[in-house]
Order: structure tokens, then C-alpha cells, then sequence
């Protein structure tokens, strides 16, 4: 079986997990200072702030820009559920926007729609999704008109770019996920990004207990903090993570020449944009009446040993506990997104063979 994610861990990661072991040192210490300010200088952003995975780190960042109960937060409905659960753990509510056919991303245009219906909303909260950078152009012009905070939701995009600037270093804050199966892994693991210093300030309250000194608590906090195990994974990682993004680039080069069935729409990536393939994502086209078409390749691949996903098959709102909260969305282009999409492996532990495999059984498909 080609597994759809496979982290690449080396002897540098063993070495520094031995390190930290005996070092003695093993919660938060010396090593993650080091990674914030290896991914900071990485990403050209002011501040950073590790946590103790993405989840933690989305919830962190909208803490520490203030949202809270009664706020409204413009999302993406067709995202991995923390995206939005993060709203709800402040107790803000989530307003859904749709999606760009072609990126997956949130679309501009009717982004500008809901910040007319919804004047009142506190921040916008975007992903980048699959590593292909949103058009931050058009969305950061519409938040700063419109007087929403920034939140970009960086853990699939390590690395893309959006008209030569990284992504997470155009809104207020960013927020990147280690899990194993993203561009650069730590086990679990999260980082928070921001550009001034007071919000810095703020998120390292809220991941440490609300204490700016120690045993004073001056608000509310958690314990969303990283360890120095996964910092010193993290700290390799990142050295490694420009020759993962250009093999993930690299391999979805080879897939899109090799894909020829014409049920399947390979992914974009439009002009000015660096994708850094999270995921290598292709539309099945249900032509006609076979709403199952896309459960059927699904199937065809696995039998085959092609490992794949759905990401993701249902749109936020239309999950049982977004349901029952009474929250809902009217996003067409995302759901139909949700009923055609599949993931390709792409990962940087792909042969050649693999890649051929994948291209063949793919276009064997009818
Ligand atoms: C993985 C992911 C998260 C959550 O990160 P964890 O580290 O797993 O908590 C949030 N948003 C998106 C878009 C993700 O892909």
C-alpha cells in the first residue's frame, strides 16, 4: 500500500530527542526558544510562539486578539474541522463563506457579500487550503475595508507563497500545524506567528496559564505548550522542510503530466502563487447520474494499494455537531467540493515507482 502521508525522520531527529532526554530539560525550555526562532526567522515574521499542536495554536491566537462570546467570525466551511471548532472554543460563532472552484479557498466575492451582511464581525479566519496560498490580495484589502482581524490558517502551507511573500505573514496572526502527516512534523506541534508585539504577548499568556510573570495569572490561560522532545524534531524538520516542499512540488509536477483520465481535474496553481502540496487533490467529475462516482474511485484506488482520502467529505455546517448548534451555511461551491474531491498521495517518501504506479492505476480508471 502507497500510504496518503508518510513523515521522514531521520538520525538528526533521534540525536536531538536523545539530547533533550539527557539533558534533563524536557518541557518547555532552550530547544523551543530555539525553534520560535528558527520558524520566525524562516517565515520573515516578528514573533512566534510554539504550542502544543495546531488546535491549541488557532485557539490561542483568537484568545489573544480578543474574540470572544457574541463575536462573529468569517470562515471557510471546507477545511479540517479545528478551523472552525477554534471559534467556538472562544465562544465567538462561526459565519461560513464560500469557497474559489478551482483553489478550494475562500472566494473573494462572496467574501465581500457576507462583510456586507455581516458588518458587525470581529475577524476573518482563512486557510490556505491544501498549500495552496488563499488571494490574500483581494481578502486582506476586504478585512482592513470591512475592520476584521486576520487569522491565517497556515498548517497545510509551510513554506507557499503568495506573490513572493510567505503566507501567515499577511494577516494578524498565523498559526502552522507539526502533526505527522503536514509538510513538517514534530509529532504534535503548533506554531503561532504574529507581527506586533503586545498580540505576541498576549498568545504567550493564554499557551502558559495567563502569567506574564511567574505565579501571577492576570487572565484566564491554558496549558498549550510545546515540549523540548518535539522542538528539537521540529528544529530538523525545518532544515529539511525546502527539500520536502520541492519534492512534494516536484511529484505533483509528475502527476499532473502523467494524469490523463478525463473523469479527473488535477489541482491549479495560479499565476503568482508557490503551492506547496499538502495534499495533491483532484476533482472526479460526476457526470450524469452516478452520484457515487467518487466512492467508487475511492475504492478502485485502495483495492489497488493506492492509499487516498477524502479531504473532506462533508462541509462544516453539515456536521452532527455544527447541526445541533443550529449553525448552518448556504455554500454550494463547497459542498459540491465535498462530493467530488480525492487526495493522491504526493508526500516526499514517494519512488519513482510509486509515482508511476499512482499515474497508471489512475488512468486505468474508467
Ligand atoms: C491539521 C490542521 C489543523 C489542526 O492542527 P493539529 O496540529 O492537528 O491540531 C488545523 N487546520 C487545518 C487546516 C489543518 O489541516
Amino acid at each position: 500500500m502507497i500510504p496518503i502521508a508518510q513523515p521522514i525522520i531521520g538520525e538528526e531527529e533521534l540525536k536531538g530527542v536523545m539530547e533533550v532526554l539527557r539533558s534533563g530539560e524536557l518541557a518547555a525550555g532552550r530547544y523551543v526558544a530555539r525553534f520560535e526562532e528558527g520558524f520566525r526567522s524562516f517565515l520573515g515574521a516578528n514573533f512566534a510562539v510554539a504550542t502544543s499542536s495546531g488546535t491549541t495554536g488557532l485557539h490561542a491566537a483568537l484568545a489573544a486578539l480578543g474574540i470572544g462570546p457574541g463575536d462573529e467570525v468569517l470562515t471557510t466551511p471546507f477545511s479540517f474541522i479545528a478551523t472552525a471548532n477554534s471559534i467556538l472554543y472562544v465562544g465567538a460563532r462561526p459565519v461560513f463563506v464560500d469557497i474559489d472552484e478551482k483553489t478550494f479557498n475562500l472566494d473573494p466575492g462572496a467574501l465581500e457579500e457576507t462583510c456586507r451582511l455581516h458588518s458587525g464581525a470581529k475577524a476573518l479566519l482563512l486557510v490556505h487550503l491544501y498549500g495552496h496560498p488563499a488571494s490574500m490580495t483581494e481578502i486582506m484589502k476586504l478585512a482592513r475595508e470591512s475592520g476584521l482581524k486576520v487569522v491565517e490558517d497556515c498548517a497545510q502551507a509551510h513554506g507557499a507563497e503568495y506573490r513572493d511573500q510567505r503566507v501567515g505573514t499577511f494577516g494578524d496572526v498565523a498559526v502552522f500545524s507539526f502533526y505527522p502527516t503536514k509538510n513538517m512534523t514534530t509529532g504534535e506541534g503548533g506554531m503561532v506567528t504574529c507581527r506586533d508585539e503586545d498580540v505576541a504577548q498576549r498568545i504567550r499568556s493564554v499557551v502558559n496559564h495567563g502569567q506574564a510573570v511567574r505565579y501571577t495569572h492576570e487572565t484566564l490561560g491554558y496549558n498549550f505548550r510545546m515540549t523540548n522532545f518535539q522542538a528539537a524534531i521540529g528544529l530538523e524538520q525545518l532544515k529539511k522542510l525546502p527539500g520536502f516542499n520541492r519534492k512534494r512540488r516536484h511529484n505533483a509536477a509528475r502527476l499532473s503530466a502523467g494524469i490523463n483520465n478525463g473523469m479527473l481535474e488535477t489541482p491549479v496553481e495560479l499565476p503568482g502563487c508557490k503551492h506547496v502540496y499538502h495534499q495533491y487533490t483532484v476533482r472526479v467529475k460526476a457526470k450524469g447520474k452516478d452520484p457515487e462516482k467518487r466512492e467508487h474511485f475511492v475504492r478502485y484506488l485502495q483495492q489497488r494499494g493506492i492509499g487516498c482520502r477524502v479531504h473532506y467529505p462533508r462541509v462544516i455546517y453539515r456536521q452532527p455537531l455544527y447541526q445541533g448548534l443550529g449553525l448552518t451555511g448556504r455554500c454550494p461551491v463547497a459542498e459540491k467540493a465535498a462530493r467530488e474531491v480525492v487526495s493522491l498521495p504526493v508526500h516526499p517518501a514517494l519512488t519513482k515507482r510509486d509515482l508511476e504506479l499512482i499515474i497508471n492505476t489512475v488512468n486505468g480508471y474508467r
